[in-house]
């Protein structure tokens, strides 16, 4: 890698910065669509996207207006009070999920924790203190102290400990070990469609029906986090649609921002009960963000943009499988633009950091598997090049 520019990314200050993460030697400083470009000019096809955030490419022009717009007109005017564009996208995604009340939030851990609290209120209301919240090994439902609690990601059972308690693991797609699970203290079961961050395993469709009615027959609450699959990523715009299932309460991110702060927690009204105070934030639901979130509903809105998602995920699928039949690696899966490729072998970070030598940015988050989350709107073309300049990383690497 060139750090020889006068810009050279070690004088830009990111020593200041705690490393928690590891990061290759170079520094973005501009994007257009389904393209990065480093501080040396170079450009990467760019398949993470702010691992499926930005579901319209990179500074999108609806993105870049509609943050102007509104900067112009107001930044913020706290929680405190009413604003526009807050209630305006809080009616369009109640009236397109079927759940009567929105909270919004600045990230996905914060409407994950905003839906325990909201499943913990409901239990303490209508199921004497029921608490416990059965979710999934292997699930990712972010990085605050509950939520990691609630997640079943390997390597975190001993982090940060105590952890926050009541958080029971079952497998997914085995209602079994969710009905084994469940108790008198049992208030809620709480799991992604699809589990993105630990290598795109899809919840069947047939298990996500079962989950209902059993969740229902005991009189507890489907928490649906849809931070990763909501927003389109699966060709539809929540990924509960797939299955026809009807969650109690869903929680939004990522792409519901298309790149900037907002998130969301969705509950049907009945669920809804928190009362005044239990539960806020100084920049929730601020006009700035929530403008945005307007703008991207809109774009997802139009007419066929969701069937094209559709089109063009089968496509990735459909390249990807003919890569890995020419090559020899493993199974594709996934829905919509939301795709991991088996590898075989734990080559995951090898063939990542060797896809960014070829100039294109892929995702392993897990060590044989490649996970891939293009823009929403990534061209039949971009999908092509990415699988040449796939290929010739997998070269280099076998
Ligand atoms: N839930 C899921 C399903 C996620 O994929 C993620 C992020 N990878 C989160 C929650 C956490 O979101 P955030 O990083 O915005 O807190």
């Amino acid at each position: 890698m060139n750090l020889q520019h006068p810009q050279d990314p070690e004088n830009l200050g990111i020593d200041a910065l705690m490393p928690v993460a590891s990061r290759p030697p170079l520094v973005f400083t501009a994007g257009e669509g389904s393209w990065l470009i480093d501080h040396a000019g170079r450009r990467y096809l760019d398949f993470v996207q702010g691992w499926a955030v930005n579901c319209l490419g990179h500074s999108p022009r609806p993105v870049v207006e509609a943050l102007s717009r509104q900067a112009a007109k107001l930044v913020n005017c706290s929680p405190a009070y009413h604003n526009a564009p807050s209630a305006q996208l809080a009616a369009l995604l109640a009236r397109a999920s079927g759940l009567g009340r929105v909270f919004f939030a600045n990230s996905g851990a914060e409407a994950n924790e905003g839906a325990i609290k909201l499943a913990r209120r409901w239990g303490a209301k209508h199921r004497r203190g029921a608490f416990e919240i059965i979710t999934m090994e292997h699930a990712f439902h972010g990085r605050t102290l509950a939520t990691m609690s609630a997640s079943g990601k390997a390597g975190w059972e001993t982090l940060f400990e105590p952890k926050v308690a009541g958080f029971p693991k079952a497998r997914l797609n085995d209602l079994a070990s969710v009905e084994a699970l469940i108790g008198p203290r049992t208030v809620a079961v709480m799991l992604e469609p699809i589990q993105g961050e630990s290598g795109v395993i899809v919840a069947s469709d047939e298990f996500l029906r079962g989950l209902g009615a059993l969740v229902r027959s005991h009189g507890l609450l489907l928490i649906l986090d849809e931070v990763q699959t909501g927003m389109g990523r699966t060709g539809r715009m929540f990924g509960f649609e797939h299955a026809g299932i009807a969650p109690d309460i869903m929680t939004l991110g990522k792409g519901i921002g298309a790149g900037v702060p907002l998130a969301a927690l969705l509950a049907r009204e009945e669920v809804s009960c928190f009362e005044p105070g239990d539960q806020g934030g100084t920049f929730n639901g601020n006009p700035l963000m929530t403008a945005v979130g307007v703008a991207v509903f809109e774009e997802l809105s139009r007419p066929g943009f969701l069937a094209d998602v559709e089109r063009k995920g089968a496509y990735l699928r459909e390249c990807l499988c003919s890569l890995s039949s020419r090559l020899g690696l493993g199974n594709i899966r996934g829905r919509g633009l939301l795709v991991a490729l088996e590898l075989g072998r734990d080559i995951g970070a090898a063939v990542v950091s060797s896809a960014l030598e070829h100039g294109l940015l892929v995702n392993s988050p897990r060590p044989a598997v490649l996970r891939f989350m293009p823009s929403l709107t990534v061209t039949g073309e971009e999908i092509d090049l990415m699988t040449d300049r796939l290929e010739q990383a997998l070269a280099d690497v076998q």
